[in-house]
């Protein structure tokens, strides 16, 4: 457990906020793994919650992309009031999404935050090839760093809404038709993250299209 000082905070969308924090001394940490952050102001201390390192390790800072839920009173509603000199308490680090090779990445809404961390860390060593993208959002101003992963992707990354209608981009939902019609073969490696309705409908359809269930990565 260790205090660790807020550096600077920014809204990446209307209740995405990254905050980004000081690094302990020799703190190394896996593309994709997660930790445990809570407040360090009285009465928030014990109350924990898992969040995902976005920054790359050769970064002088960490950083984290926090979904503040505005409508209770939980942990991000207060992490929303944070700025520059408040403090987290980091727990302890464990894994959540591991790279396991080249793959097509499926992510709901913060469900992003392991895949930006691996993608940055696979853009800094050049080893972004085979990677593809498919982001499901319900509406285009929830998109979290849309310029930087079409940056790393390219022609690889495709947003998809959910609840408005953008011109030029696709308004579905990901079933097993659009998983058809945009992967086409299944035998290949699938990374899913996203709320637990998306993971398991998404982790169900690759399934009964033929992925090999060795080959999700949840
Ligand atoms: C391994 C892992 C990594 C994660 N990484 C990230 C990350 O990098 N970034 C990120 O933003 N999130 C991440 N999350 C999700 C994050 O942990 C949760 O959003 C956070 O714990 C919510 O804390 P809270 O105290 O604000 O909400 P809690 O009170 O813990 O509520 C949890 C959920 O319940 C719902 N809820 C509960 N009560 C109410 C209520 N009264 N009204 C409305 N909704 C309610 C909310 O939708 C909320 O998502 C991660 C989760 C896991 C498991």
């Amino acid at each position: 457990m260790i205090t660790l000082k807020i550096i600077k905070t920014s809204y990446l969308t209307h209740n995405v906020k990254q905050f980004v924090v000081e690094k302990p001394k020799d703190f190394v940490y896996k593309p994709g793994h997660s930790t445990y952050l809570s407040i360090n102001q009285p009465g928030w201390e014990d109350k924990r919650r898992p969040f995902t390192f976005t920054s790359l390790n050769a970064w002088p800072h960490l950083e984290f992309i926090i979904k503040i839920y505005d409508e209770h009173n939980g942990v991000t509603k207060q992490m929303g009031t944070l700025n520059a000199g408040d403090e987290f308490i980091m727990h302890e680090v464990f894994g959540s999404i591991d790279y396991k090779g080249p793959g097509i990445f499926l992510a709901g809404g913060t469900g992003i935050t392991p895949f930006i961390a691996i993608f940055r860390a696979l853009h800094y060593s050049g080893n972004m090839r085979k990677i593809a993208l498919i982001y499901s959002n319900q509406k285009r101003d929830d998109v979290i760093l849309g310029e930087e992963l079409f940056q790393m992707l390219g022609p690889a990354y495709l947003n998809v809404f959910t609840r408005e209608g953008v011109i030029g981009f696709k308004e579905r939902k990901i079933d097993k038709k659009f998983l058809i019609e945009t992967i086409g073969r299944f035998d290949r490696r699938f990374y899913v993250c996203g709320p637990k309705s998306f993971t398991e409908e998404i982790t169900e359809a690759l399934i009964s299209l033929g992925a090999e269930p060795e080959s999700i990565v949840i």
